[in-house]
Formats: structure tokens, C-alpha cells, sequence
């Protein structure tokens, strides 16, 4: 069975009776959307050692990096500017074992803030705070629904996994990529300007949910298909 990685973040339970608990968690709907290919998921924790990643980096076949919070901005070298709430502890492991999972050339599917810790492990930054820059609202909540069309570049990888020029996407994010890292590739624009897909070696990235949209659009299983079969 393909083994895939799943990346998960750490809830911190603010009830008083619960004593600031922290949990390692992963939505259901990433897991479930690798199930759903036949591929066996290995969630792998949020914080972990060196000796860990690399386990974990070995014993996958390829790796799915989730969505999440905001990303510590020192990470890139900026101060906070309007950055939502984020947990550096948890950021720095995830950075390490995103530099980790791209020296194995194994496929990587990055998705959100998953695509975005890729951008930054390969020297690109990030925006901040779309709302101070753009008038479309990409930070709905409604799981799942369409906010807005992604146009796919001419020739791209998207366009050939697709087979569409434009697809129309949810749209559950406050930040996006700023400047690409090395070795990127912009897929897809979204009306603004705003990146919502990339790609590079081995290597797959979007800003929006398709593990919410397998309903809406069939489609966006072949993102996962791609990742397990790669
Ligand atoms: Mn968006």
C-alpha cells in the first residue's frame, strides 16, 4: 500500500477546565480524500524530533501538507504586519520537515498554509494580510462553496491535470504567497492577482480546500490521485 504523510497542526484548548491542553489534530476531510485513493495515511506529529522527520520521511511514499494557521513571519525574514495568530513552535518543526520532504524528491501535495511552508522552505515569502491588499474576500468560512475562479496557466501542470483553463475554487485563507521560491512555477491566478497554485519538482501546491470540494467538483480528486499515483 502507498503510504502517505499527513501533516497535522496543535489545537490549544482554551476552556478553563481543560487546562490549556494541547492537542495534535488533522481534519478529517484530508484523510479521508487520501483514503479515498487506496493510499494508507500516516499522520505525523506536529512537533517531533530530527530522528522523527526523517522516519517519517523514509517510511512515506509521498506527502500531503495540510492547511492551518497563520506562519510565524519571522520564518522569512519579516516582523508581524497584521499576521493572524500563529504557533512558531509548531512552524519551525513543520519548516524542518518540509526541507526534509523536499530533498527526497518524494510527490508532495501542499495545500493552503501547507503550500505556503513550501514557499518558504525554498526562499519565497508571504503576504501577510490579503484584506490590505485585495478587494476579493478570500477568507470565507463556508466550507466548501465557491468564492472565486482560478485561471490556470496556458500549458501549465494544472491545465493538464484539469484539463480545464479555469476552475472555480472555495477560498478559506488570510495569507497567499508574495515572492516564489526557487525552482517554483506559478499554475493558477485568482482575479486579483492573488497566487492559488503552484508547482515545482515533484511538487503540487494549492491555496484553495479541495479535500472540502469533493462533491462540488469531482475534479479536484485528481489533485489527490496525483499525489498517491505520482
Ligand atoms: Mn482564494
Amino acid at each position: 500500500m502507498i503510504k502517505i504523510g499527513i501533516t497535522t497542526s496543535q489545537m490549544i484548548m482554551v476552556d478553563p477546565s481543560l487546562c490549556g491542553n494541547k492537542k495534535t489534530s488533522v481534519n478529517t476531510s484530508y484523510v479521508r480524500s487520501i483514503q479515498e485513493t487506496g493510499a494508507l495515511p500516516i499522520l505525523i506529529p506536529c512537533i517531533c524530533s530530527r530522528a522523527e522527520m526523517e522516519q517519517y520521511v523514509a517510511m512515506c511514499d509521498g506527502f500531503l501538507l495540510t492547511g492551518g494557521m497563520d506562519i510565524a513571519p519571522i520564518l522569512y525574514g519579516a516582523m508581524p504586519q497584521h499576521c493572524g495568530t500563529f504557533d512558531y513552535e509548531v512552524d519551525v518543526c513543520l519548516l524542518e520537515f518540509v526541507k526534509l520532504a523536499l530533498e527526497s524528491h518524494k510527490p508532495i501535495l501542499g495545500i493552503c498554509r501547507g503550500m505556503q511552508m513550501v514557499n518558504i522552505a525554498l526562499g519565497g515569502t508571504l503576504i501577510q494580510d490579503i484584506p490590505s491588499q485585495s478587494s476579493i474576500n478570500h477568507a470565507f468560512d463556508y466550507d466548501g462553496n465557491i468564492v472565486h475562479r482560478i485561471q490556470l496557466e496556458t500549458n501549465g501542470e494544472f491545465q493538464k491535470l484539469f484539463a480545464q483553463d479555469s476552475l472555480l475554487v472555495n477560498s478559506l485563507h488570510h495569507q497567499a504567497i508574495d515572492t516564489l521560491g526557487k525552482g517554483l512555477k506559478v499554475e493558477a491566478l485568482a482575479p486579483d492577482g492573488i497566487i492559488e497554485g503552484i508547482s515545482g519538482d515533484h511538487l503540487l501546491g494549492v491555496q484553495w480546500h479541495p479535500e472540502l470540494m469533493g462533491k462540488i467538483d469531482p475534479l479536484m480528486k485528481r489533485l489527490f490521485a496525483w499525489l498517491c499515483n505520482d
